[in-house]
Parts: C-alpha cells; structure tokens; sequence
C-alpha cells in the first residue's frame, strides 16, 4: 500500500472497483488509513482514475462549498459504499462467503446508480449508461463506482481477486500474472518490505 492524499495514492487494483477499495490504507487492520479525508479528496480522485472530467469535478465541488453539510453525507455514503465493497471482496479473496448485509448494500448502490442513469449509444462501446452529475445529488458520482463494483463482482476476473500478503496493507488487485503468483498490491511498496524483512530474518 502507499500513503499520501488522492494525487499520491498507488492505483494497482486492476480494476476501477479495487483501486476505489484501495482509497484507504492499512485496509486489514483497525487503524485504517483514510486517504478520501473531505469531498474535495474524493473529487481529486475520481479525476485522476478518468471517471469525472475536471470540468464535472468542478461543477460539483462548487455546489459543494456551498452546501457543506451535503457534501459530508455523501462523502460518509462514499465511504460506507467503499467499507461493505472492501469487506466483501476481501472476504472473497479469501475464498469465503460474503455477508448478506454488505452484498445487499451493494446491490442497493447498484439499483440506484441505474434508476439515476441515462441510457445512451457510443459509436464505439455501444449501449451505455451515463449520469449528469449536475451537483443535485452530490453522492451522484458513487453511480459510475456502483456499476464497476457489481461488474467486478459478477465477472469471470473474480477468479484473479488477492489481498495483499503484507499484514496489515489489506489491499485488493487483480492478479494478472501469467503465472498467477503476484503476492503484494506493489511490488514497490509492499514487495520491498516484505523481501527487506525476509533478507532480515536470515541474518
Ligand atoms: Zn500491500
């Protein structure tokens, strides 16, 4: 796992769902550590992994400096949505079966993301769906996170879902390895330490 705000954060999941699982770190462990600490954190973000245009962020975080107590609670929704996703695919990691309460929160996400979604036709990806994210619902931007959570979820890629082997980093990636040995979120990060602490053990 790597620490720092929404610029820094590392984006090795493999899939939009795990690196949103992956916006806080020490996952595994009591001590989370949020990376998502205000609505404007969230909004850096979801720029940088290309879900919302600047232009989009910037509409939102207007409508949300001027109504901070909304912003809270749909930065609190984002929050709740990312803990039940991170807690069931990290229950799956490890070959267990999710509780019911969190599938069903997601599910939920999943049918408001849809109810709230225009249905268009790209030239190039086909039948889409896409949201206006015009600051009415500042929680809007969770839509797109909903849909990519439960297309992870119903996907044949579940079978390459691991946790990170270093306790207490906790973070999710999609083993693509043609091997399927791939053990750390990054072999930078985690991977180092983990090698640093074995060499150390041997001395
Ligand atoms: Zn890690």
């Amino acid at each position: 796992m790597a620490g720092g705000g929404p610029e820094l954060i590392a984006i090795v999941g493999g899939h939009l769902a795990l690196d949103f699982a992956n916006t806080a770190g020490w996952h595994a462990s009591d001590e989370r550590l949020e990376h998502l600490t205000d609505y404007s954190e969230w909004m850096v973000w979801m720029v940088r992994v290309g879900v919302l245009s600047q232009s989009t962020a910037d509409g939102l975080l207007r409508e949300a400096a001027a109504h901070p107590r909304r912003a809270q609670q749909a930065l609190q929704r984002a929050h709740s949505l990312r803990e039940a996703e991170y807690r069931v695919f990290s229950t799956l990691a490890q070959g267990l079966t999710p509780a019911m309460p969190d599938l069903a929160l997601l599910h939920a996400a999943h049918v408001s993301a849809l109810a709230a979604a225009d249905a268009h036709w790209d030239a190039k990806s086909g039948f889409v769906v896409r949201w206006d994210h015009d600051g009415s619902d500042l929680a809007s931007p969770l839509h797109p996170l909903a849909v990519k959570v439960a297309e992870l979820l119903a996907s044949p890629d579940l079978t390459a879902l691991r946790q990170c082997g270093r306790h207490p980093c906790g973070w999710l990636f999609l083993d693509r390895s043609r091997n399927g040995s791939r053990r750390w979120c990054s072999s930078g990060d985690c991977g180092n330490a983990m090698r640093v602490a074995k060499f150390r053990g041997r001395l």
